[in-house]
């Protein structure tokens, strides 16, 4: 073989790895980690590219230290895509179908020419399963496709199992029905799943188009010939996942990605908001006693309506518990019979007295979670919230929001007891009831399970833990995939 062409298949030989998550926060934070887990347990045998829109880009180069990774890691590097769509009105979970839709049919097209023409090669994407196009456009070009859900486990299962559940009718939820109503066509499931536990777009009369997309991309992204990377521990979701194995064999847990990366690197990871991070919280938070502060965060998509933040207000100062709010700005809006209800000026501008502080921006929240001050965390149950409330040791009040949130609260309560699940009721006496229950009568139930749990997240990302097993093996199976395109090449060329 001549000398030019050896060299340039050794350089092939290092797998390259497109990484492309769905642009909004939650999914470039878990995927971002993975990225870099990637880039430094490859230990620079693994290029990485993290694909971002020219939006998000933007917003992560101003407001995070995102350009230390291509420092930090050699061979990592961003790329960007001009996404033509309205991100920046992307703040509401509603707008979030309407993303999926919109991206299938702009961005697919961008996204195959740049697979086409990135240098070099790509080995292989591993792409957001919520985004079906991403594995349609790579197998159509011969490149192999690795998903990475986001969402919780307990989630992914319940969506693979729709097509069942609508077939036995118990699906969609018709009108005012009984949401205790169970759902029994989801194995392992068949006793606590309820109607009431299940997002939106498995109700019907909402024309939305959700439920139809999320069956096509969970039953895309579940071929057993395609590995499912998915962001959580086996001391964690073990029945599910053993489930889920039995269906999906090349499934690996590396999650939680944060603590997994900060665990390797040996240090906190670098931010990855999209918001200008406020440390003031944490200087409020130094002067609290230890356990006593319950936080309060509906992550970066939650609407709330003027009604129900006042609901809120009254619940926790009521509660007469310590308590720290961030709420994001332009959260709250003014939805029907909501319009007139005037807001207290402490939510609007932000508030520091005696107990309690609101603060109207963005907190650094995996520090925030992990400072002594907090006993408490009310989460709209993001997966990616509930993991760092989990790796914190931090009890949970759940009030969610849409996607996997309804089936999240309800694991944190029902199977995990890790926390309560306030679900759709938004209620001043039932807010206070609950903090009160979390944070004073319950306190040590809560707190026990909770540390218990983090001490396993801990582990599962140390040394010989099973997603410390798992990165190893997907890392394995990433080069695998490098050596063996490189020897279909020599046999070409031969
Ligand atoms: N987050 C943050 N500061 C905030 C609110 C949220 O850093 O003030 C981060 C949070 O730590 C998490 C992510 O934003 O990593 C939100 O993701 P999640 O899956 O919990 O919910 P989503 O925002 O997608 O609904």
């Amino acid at each position: 073989m001549a000398e030019a062409a050896k060299i340039d298949q050794q350089a092939s030989a290092i797998p390259h790895v497109l990484v492309f998550p769905l642009p909004v926060q939650g999914h470039i934070t878990s995927m971002l980690k993975l990225a870099e887990l990637l880039s430094l347990a490859g230990g620079g045998g693994i290029r990485v590219t993290f694909l971002n829109s020219d939006y998000n880009h933007k917003r992560l180069l101003q407001f995070s230290d995102a350009e230390s990774r291509s420092q930090n890691y050699p061979g990592f590097r961003f790329e960007t895509f001009d996404d033509g769509l309205p991100m920046d009105q992307l703040t509401k979970g509603e707008k979030v179908s309407e993303l999926l839709g919109e991206m299938d049919s702009k961005t697919r097209p961008v996204f195959k020419n740049l697979l086409v023409q990135i240098q070099p090669p790509v080995t292989c994407v591993i792409g957001d399963g919520s985004l079906g196009f991403i594995s349609d456009v790579s197998l159509e070009i011969g490149i192999p496709i690795i998903r990475f859900r986001t969402i919780s486990p307990c989630f992914f299962w319940i969506n693979f199992w729709l097509p069942e559940v609508i077939q036995a009718g118990e699906l969609p939820i018709i009108g005012e029905e009984d949401m205790e109503r169970l759902i029994t066509k989801v194995p392992g499931m068949e006793s606590f799943l309820r109607c009431r536990d299940l997002p939106g777009y498995c109700r019907a009369g909402t024309d939305d188009p959700t439920m139809i997309q999320v069956v096509k991309a969970t039953r895309e992204s579940s071929s057993p010939a395609y590995p499912l990377i998915l962001n959580t521990f086996d001391d964690l979701d073990g029945p599910i996942l053993a489930r889920i194995r039995q269906r999906l064999p090349k499934t690996y847990t590396i999650g939680p990605a944060h603590e997994h990366l900060q665990s390797r690197l040996g240090t906190a990871s670098s931010s990855s908001s999209l918001w200008k991070e406020e440390a003031s919280c944490l200087t409020w938070l130094d002067a609290q006693p230890p356990g006593s502060v319950l936080y309060v965060n509906f992550g970066s998509i939650t609407m709330m309506r003027r009604d129900q933040v006042i609901e809120f207000w009254e619940g926790l100062t009521g509660s007469k518990n310590r308590f720290l709010w961030v709420i994001r700005p332009g959260s709250v809006c003014s939805g029907e019979m909501a319009d007139d209800v005037q807001m207290p000026e402490e939510l609007v501008e932000g508030v520091e007295k005696g107990n309690l502080k609101v603060l109207v921006g963005w907190a650094p929240q995996e520090a925030v979670l992990g400072h002594e001050a907090v006993g408490g965390f009310l989460t709209h149950s993001g997966w990616n919230s509930t993991l760092e409330s989990i790796v914190a040791g931090v009890p949970m009040i759940c009030w969610p929001f849409f996607a996997d949130q309804q089936v999240n609260s309800r694991f944190v309560s029902e199977v995990l007891k890790l926390g309560l699940d306030m679900k759709d009721v938004c209620d001043r006496r039932v807010v206070a009831r609950m903090v009160n229950e979390l944070m004073v009568e319950r306190k040590e139930e809560f707190r026990r399970k909770a540390v218990e749990m983090a001490r396993m997240a801990k582990e599962s990302v140390e040394e010989g833990g099973s997603s410390y097993r798992n990165l190893e093996l997907l890392i394995e199976d990433i080069k695998l995939m490098s050596s063996s395109q490189v020897q279909g090449l020599g046999e070409i060329g031969n």
